[in-house]
């Protein structure tokens, strides 16, 4: 009866062509970008990564998680309240709060979790918080948002009008949070910073930014698009990842001590379930202090990205212009895009997942490439070779030469 029920959904995802399949990938210790992917049964080459910088294979990473490992062992035995606080963690925190210039930080089991629980905790305890949040924000926070049940008002993404005149219209008095990202995912584009905490300041609201996809890579020490500008005092919670740009799992926030101290005391997300495996906090630690102090890979990366760009133009491959790391390439098209996506892997052995609808509004359907510092010149020219020829038989429209 239940199977019946669940296969009609099942069959609704797969009719709408949302259905997804994953790939299987194995991957080698120190090979990224390169994988077995075992559906097609070959080596590939990842393009769509989120491990931005090849953190996840970096020496000194491996290193401090076989160092964990071997003197912590495997789990941290409990919950953070009940013996799960380990030196390693605590370790971890100072590192976040040192890299975001804040008093404190807490770390969650991943970034979505620390999105859930903070934002719920906030709406759901702070009383009669309005919840300003951007129309393109993760699903991570639309979900603590709702979970909080706290008034939620979508304001046009990185539409400063549209942010003020909610704000306007609310009693300067009410409490107010604006919850938004710095690097949007799917399009690559990055919110105006400032002006949204000049905003902030004149409506008497608090400011809660997602570095999710820029932490590690934007910044002189990596603390993100906030770090760069000069910001990071003016936003009163940062929340990052430590899964795509440092390699490892988990997520946190920093802010202040006492709004730390009120997360930890209230956010069942935080304190009812176990903490991460201490070499998973050793592991992450070091690709922080790695990359607080290196710009190798930051750099290495931005001259990939422009590569990536400049090679798609010169074939006239339009992708989306934005200022980060993230490469939109928009086919605009589900079936042409899962198609293109399919021949890059069986016969160029080139892995992007197609994204579709409902990750990406209908007609907009797009391969996003993240190209990293370890993906390398002959990696760049095969990729464009074979996206050309498949442009080019799938008579997509081409950027015209006189714009290029
Ligand atoms: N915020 C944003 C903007 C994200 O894109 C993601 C994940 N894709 C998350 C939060 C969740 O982070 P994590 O993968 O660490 O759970």
């Amino acid at each position: 009866m239940y199977d019946a029920l669940f296969r009609a959904q099942l069959d609704e995802l797969k009719n709408g062509g949302n259905y997804r399949h994953f790939a299987e990938l194995e991957r080698h210790r120190g090979q990224f970008p390169a994988a077995t992917h075992h559906g097609a049964q070959r080596e590939v080459t990842i393009w769509c990564s989120n491990d931005y910088l090849g953190m996840g294979q970096h020496p000194a990473v491996l290193q401090a998680m076989h160092g964990a490992l071997d003197t912590c062992g495997a789990g941290a035995g409990g919950t953070r309240n009940i013996s799960g606080t380990t030196h390693e963690h605590v370790l971890l925190e100072a590192e976040l709060a040192d890299l975001h210039g804040k008093q404190a930080a807490l770390l969650f089991t991943s970034g979505y979790v620390s999105n859930w629980a903070s934002l719920g905790t906030l709406g759901a305890r702070i009383p009669g918080l309005v919840i300003l949040s951007d129309a393109l924000n993760h699903a991570s926070m639309i979900e603590g948002i709702r979970h909080s049940k706290a008034e939620r008002i979508v304001w046009t993404h990185n539409d400063l009008a549209d942010l003020e005149r909610h704000l306007a219209a609310l009693p300067l008095d009410r409490p107010k949070l604006i919850a938004f990202e710095s690097v949007y995912s799917m399009d690559g584009d990055i919110a105006p910073i400032a002006e949204i905490c000049d905003l902030a300041e004149r409506y008497n609201a608090m400011t809660y930014l997602d570095e999710v996809h820029a932490v590690g890579l934007y910044g002189p020490r990596g603390g993100g698009i906030a770090e760069r500008e000069g910001l990071m005092h003016r936003i009163d919670v940062i929340q990052g990842t430590l899964g795509k740009a440092y390699g490892v799992t988990g997520g946190y926030i920093a802010a202040s001590a006492t709004l730390c101290d009120f997360i930890r005391s209230f956010a069942s997300g935080f304190i009812f379930t176990t903490a991460l495996p201490p070499a998973v906090a050793a592991g992450a630690r070091a690709a922080v202090a790695h990359l607080k102090g290196s710009q190798l890979e930051r750099a290495a990366q931005r001259r990939a990205v422009a590569s990536v760009r400049e090679a798609l133009d010169r074939i006239g491959v339009p992708h989306l212009p934005n200022p980060s790391h993230i490469i939109p390439v928009v086919v605009g098209c589900p079936q042409k895009c899962r198609y293109i996506s399919d021949r890059l892997l069986a016969e160029h052995g080139i892995y992007i997942q197609p994204i579709n609808h409902p990750t990406v509004p209908r007609g907009t359907e797009r391969l996003r490439i993240t190209p990293s510092p370890v993906h390398s010149a002959e990696d760049i020219r095969r990729l464009v070779l074979a996206l050309e020829a498949l442009w080019a038989e799938c008579q997509l429209a081409r950027r015209p030469l006189a714009a290029q």
